[in-house]
């Protein structure tokens, strides 16, 4: 929970200093945690004992990460895992029986949507998709067996706000979990546990590092659901290394100056490719034109770095500027310093149907850019010079 103001808490939560007095957290290489005696040994792992047994359960870097997301998310308990992908299908293992049916929007990452398509079926749970403009289709959707929703805001890659305070309800009224991927807004930007979710789940490789440099993942939210998650991720090994949780913590140090300049950076780009001929139509949440501008502006601070925007000349035309740009990077990364440009028809998307891209709001000239922290006029220069080719 917060104690101060965001940027207080995200650099002066730490872990106590050890005897050296260091400044800076230190980083702690260890795999395993030694006792004193045989009746400490015993009473650590029958749980009487909150302390540290070994790295794959908890680690001092790993516990202050956590420490600081609970806090930015307003969360009671978390845990930290090597990838946004192992915290999605961690969190959904560990609650989910077979039998169990889960409510989902039909834009979310498509790793996600791989999983829930073709992995959790496996074990007999099934998931129905609603369209993120008809969030009034959610309650004809939930069964007796609906165990979880699952959503994204804003969503990848078509930057579509959902009304957090209205799942929030719906997940209450049915008494089923909900959880939010909060990934694009950053718990700087919006805080879905005020809203009603049960659980926030993070790809840190993305904003929350925001230099490209480590992969991470992070589940908050009520410490009865996370406890679940830990004892599943406790004896299934997704746990983040130290390394990438020190990395991280200190990415956390500078989230809110860095994301200020994302956004403010995107906010111009936006405005500018808004006026080019070779765009139909652009999408970034805090353009008056977002068809969810005011709800965008209810439950976000700012407008995030990610702006997607369709081409008039089609998939063809998506190649064809792609291989125009010079200086940003087409990877397939997002919130880096670096500013990325992608083509989720031909790339991150192309394993889904037409008619699933479709209903994930990807259309075949979709750009999609990462707005990094390059001079904005800089990043501006290559996406024009790439238009106009
Ligand atoms: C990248 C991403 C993920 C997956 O995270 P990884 O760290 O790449 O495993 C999940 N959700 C969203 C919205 C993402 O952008």
């Amino acid at each position: 929970m917060p104690k101060q103001n965001f940027e207080t808490d995200a650099i002066r939560c730490q872990l106590e200093r050890t005897q050296f007095q260091e400044h800076s957290t230190p980083l702690y290489l260890t795999s395993s945690y030694v006792f004193d005696n045989a009746e400490e040994m015993r009473a650590s792992f029958a749980d009487e004992k909150d302390r540290n047994i070994y790295s794959r359960y908890s680690n001092p870097n790993t516990s202050e990460f956590i420490e600081k997301i609970c806090q930015m998310e307003h969360a009671e308990a978390g845990f930290a895992f090597a990838s946004g992908m192992a915290a999605v299908f961690s969190t959904f293992a560990a609650l989910l029986d077979t039998g169990d049916h889960i409510v989902c929007s039909s834009s979310i990452f498509g790793s996600t949507q791989t999983m829930l398509n073709s992995i959790f079926p496996k074990w007999n749970i099934a998931t129905s998709f609603f369209n993120v403009n008809n969030l009034k289709d959610i309650e004809s959707l939930i069964q007796p067996n609906t165990k979880l929703i699952y959503a994204e805001s804003p969503t990848n890659p078509g930057v579509d706000i959902l009304d957090l305070e209205y799942l929030g309800k719906i997940a209450k009224k049915h008494n089923v979990i909900l959880i939010i991927d909060n990934c694009f807004a950053t718990p700087y930007l919006q805080q879905p546990i005020p809203f009603g979710a049960d659980l926030v789940i993070h790809s840190a490789t993305k904003l929350l590092d925001g230099q490209g440099r480590v992969l991470g993942g992070i589940t908050v939210g009520k410490s009865d659901l996370i406890h679940k998650i830990y004892l599943f991720a406790r004896n299934t090994g997704p746990a983040l290394s130290p390394f990438n949780a020190w990395v991280l913590s200190k990415s956390l140090e500078t989230l809110a100056v860095r994301v200020d300049r994302h956004c403010e950076n995107a906010l111009h780009v936006a405005k500018v490719l808004e006026s080019q001929p070779q765009i139909k139509r652009v999408k970034y949440p805090f353009l008056n034109s977002h068809p969810q501008h005011e709800l965008a502006k209810k439950q976000m601070k700012h407008g995030g770095n990610v702006i997607a925007f369709e081409l008039k000349g089609g998939l063809e035309a998506g190649r064809r500027f792609l291989d125009a740009i010079q200086l940003l990077s087409l990877t397939a990364n997002l919130g880096d310093t670096r500013t990325i440009v992608s083509h989720p028809a031909s790339t991150t998307h192309a394993k889904l149907t037409d008619e699933q891209r479709a209903t994930a709001g990807i259309t075949p000239g979709m750009i999609r850019i990462s707005v990094g922290l390059e001079h904005p006029e800089d990043v501006l220069k290559d996406v024009l010079q790439a238009l106009k080719q």
